[in-house]
């Protein structure tokens, strides 16, 4: 696909985002995204060693660095005050740290169900309870949860990753009508397949049959979710909870 063009904005200036799993792939870009719409970003990833430079890579200044993994509770605790002390009170949170272990039902281990759920769905359990007791304060807040067309269509292999991105959708509507008294919005997206890391592990005649299944007829890239995630977070959203977007080519149409 043609790149997608950067659109610098200011309608998320004076914003404080936190993003997960943003030090690469679909996180990276939704952090570089909210920093075009003028929003200071708090890049979160359990790679220490891409934090800081993904945090500088970001246009715009105030952005840091955290290294934190989602599935320790005290952890997470730790790096939502940080940030709140050295980047700003919270305003957005973007729960998009997530891992694959695909297996066929038979031959999934225990470690492969349990380790897709503790950073899929616990994670965003962590994060999102650390992150909405001063969004609650202050009457103010948009989250956005990264889960995927899987979690609405399934797949054979796939069954932990499904069922962890489904019960994120559980989550993100229980969310929303929970705090929407308080001024905080929550909602999904769906990516399809993005070229990341992710998928570049996928054999080219997986890849091919993806394709074919895809009206649009390609893959997606890093920047058509963000640019989704941005308008979610933004001014007008602001009507907007409990949804779960698809950004997918078409594959799961709804209706
Ligand atoms: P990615 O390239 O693998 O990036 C995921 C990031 O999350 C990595 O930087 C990873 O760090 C980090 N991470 C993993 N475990 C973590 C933990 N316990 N705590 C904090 N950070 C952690 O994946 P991606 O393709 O950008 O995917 C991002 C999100 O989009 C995921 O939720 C994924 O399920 C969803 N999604 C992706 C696609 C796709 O086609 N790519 C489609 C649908 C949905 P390390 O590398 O150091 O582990």
């Amino acid at each position: 696909m043609t790149e997608m063009p950067a659109v610098e904005g200011s309608e998320l200036r004076g914003e404080v985002a936190l993003v997960t799993g943003a030090g690469r792939g679909i996180g990276l870009a939704i952090a570089r995204e909210l920093a075009l719409g003028g929003a200071k970003v708090a890049v979160v990833d359990v790679d220490p060693a891409t934090v800081d430079s993904a945090a500088a890579s970001l246009p715009g200044e105030g952005h840091r660095g955290y290294s934190a993994d989602v599935r320790n509770a005290s952890e997470v605790q730790a790096v939502v005050e940080r940030v709140e002390v050295e980047v700003g009170p919270l305003s957005i949170l973007v729960n998009n740290a997530g891992i694959t272990r695909d297996n066929l039902l038979l031959r999934m281990s225990e470690e492969e169900w349990d380790g897709v759920l503790a950073v899929n769905l616990k994670g965003v359990f962590l994060v999102t309870k650390a992150a909405v007791r001063g969004m609650m304060k202050r009457r103010k807040g948009a989250i956005v949860n990264i889960a995927s067309v899987i979690g609405l269509m399934g797949n054979a292999g796939q069954a932990n990753y499904a069922a962890s991105k489904a019960g994120l959708l559980g989550f993100t509507k229980s969310v929303a009508r929970e705090l929407a008294s308080r001024g905080i919005r929550c909602n999904a997206v769906a990516p399809g397949f993005i070229r990341t890391a992710m998928t570049e592990k996928l054999p080219t005649e997986v890849v091919e049959g993806l394709q074919a299944r895809i009206p649009l007829g390609t893959l997606g890239e890093p920047e058509d979710v963000a640019g989704v995630v941005r308008f979610l977070v933004g001014p007008r959203a602001r009507y907007i909870t409990g949804q779960v977007l698809a950004v997918d080519g078409g594959m799961v149409m709804a209706g």
